[in-house]
């Protein structure tokens, strides 16, 4: 029989979270390794729109769960509804993105069902007939290679920037009726308000151009030398988590696990060693440049062009050097 894959979605006002989409594609993945029949399942209430936008994915169906004690999200509502659905159907697989959302009720969940977790999986293949889950451990300096012992439901979830959105397969996804009765949803707290965090976020994954800064560029009060080139390359800053740690540039311009994801055309890295927690943010990019001075630096590993040498003499050369193809462009 088919194995049946669940991915659990995460929406806000009825519209799909990013890394939703890259579990999607993870089931998609597993369906197609593994054999089984992918279905979204949605909390929330009011989710015609979630469903309208999967309405154009290869899925077996959707599932809505749709109360208005699931309106906001709050772990007891979604936990008492989730436990119930899956004691009813019995789903073999459920997928869940990485989010901040899910890492505070899924343990919980799986506890409740009595299903294995394999959290933050980047990757899965395979092996003497079951299959084997690649996941981060030790900060990301070593890969562990998890399979979930006996039998009943696995819950996963899926590492930001390790399923690539481009890789959807499309098809139709009409919502299926999930025949469960729900418990009583009780609030298990209070929800006083959501707010969103700094008004004028940057979003970096809309940018074609990122210009990335980490802690080799010394301090704020060098950052002069990346706005100059971010800007004769008419893109945006980023930056690896101790340059927004340290203060020097603000949350939104974080670009790792616990930052954004990007995949711009050009993502140029400047002063940043490539750690794991980095890489998993931006190595979608279709072209990295590393700038470092350092040659044995792991960000050379992923990088098409590399450049070793002193990132203060270097980044101002090579605005010059745009500056001037810019202008030559435009004369001819
Ligand atoms: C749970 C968790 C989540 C994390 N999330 C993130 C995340 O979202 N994003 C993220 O980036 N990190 C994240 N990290 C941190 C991550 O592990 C690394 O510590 C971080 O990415 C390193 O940043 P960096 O490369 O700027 O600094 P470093 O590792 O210190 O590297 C600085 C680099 O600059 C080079 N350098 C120094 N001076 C110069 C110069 N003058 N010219 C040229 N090169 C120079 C050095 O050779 C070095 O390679 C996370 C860590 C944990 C544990």
């Amino acid at each position: 029989m088919a194995k049946k894959i669940w991915v659990v979605l995460q929406q806000r006002d009825g519209k799909l979270h990013r890394m939703s989409w890259e579990a999607v594609v993870a089931g998609q993945q597993l369906a197609a390794l593994d054999g089984g029949e992918v279905t979204a399942v949605i909390l929330g209430s009011g989710l015609e729109a979630s469903a309208e936008e999967l309405a154009s994915t290869a899925l077996a169906g959707v599932h809505l769960v749709d109360n208005e004690a699931l309106a906001t999200y709050a772990p007891g509502p979604f936990i008492g509804a989730l436990a119930a659905a899956i004691e009813a159907e019995k789903p073999d697989l459920v997928i869940f993105p990485h989010t901040y959302q899910s890492v505070d009720f899924v343990p919980r969940l799986a506890q409740t069902v009595g299903a294995a977790l394999v959290p933050e999986i980047t990757g899965f293949e395979s092996a003497d007939g079951s299959l084997v889950f690649r996941r981060p451990i030790m900060a990301g300096k070593l890969e562990a290679q998890v399979r979930a012992k006996g039998e009943g439901t696995v819950v996963i979830s899926v590492q930001s920037g390790a399923f690539s959105p481009d890789e959807l397969q499309s098809g139709s996804a009409a919502v299926l009726p999930l025949a469960i009765d729900l418990p009583e949803l009780s609030a298990d707290r209070e929800i006083l308000g959501v707010e969103e965090v700094g008004g004028e976020q940057v979003d970096l994954s809309q940018s074609e151009v990122v210009v990335a800064v980490g802690r080799g560029i010394g301090g704020a009060d060098n950052m002069g030398i990346i706005e100059e080139l971010a800007g004769a390359l008419g893109g945006e800053i980023g930056a690896s988590r101790p340059v927004i740690d340290s203060g020097w540039l603000p949350r939104d311009r974080q670009i790792g696990s616990s930052g954004q994801t990007v995949a711009p055309k050009l993502y140029l890295a400047a002063g940043i060693s490539g750690a794991i927690q980095h890489l998993v943010g931006m190595k979608g990019s279709k072209v990295i440049v590393a700038i470092n001075k350092d040659a044995s630096a792991p960000i050379f590993g992923i990088a098409q062009y590399g450049i070793v040498g002193d990132l203060h003499e270097i980044v101002p050369a090579l605005t010059e050097a745009i500056r001037e193809a810019n202008t030559e462009e435009k004369e001819d």
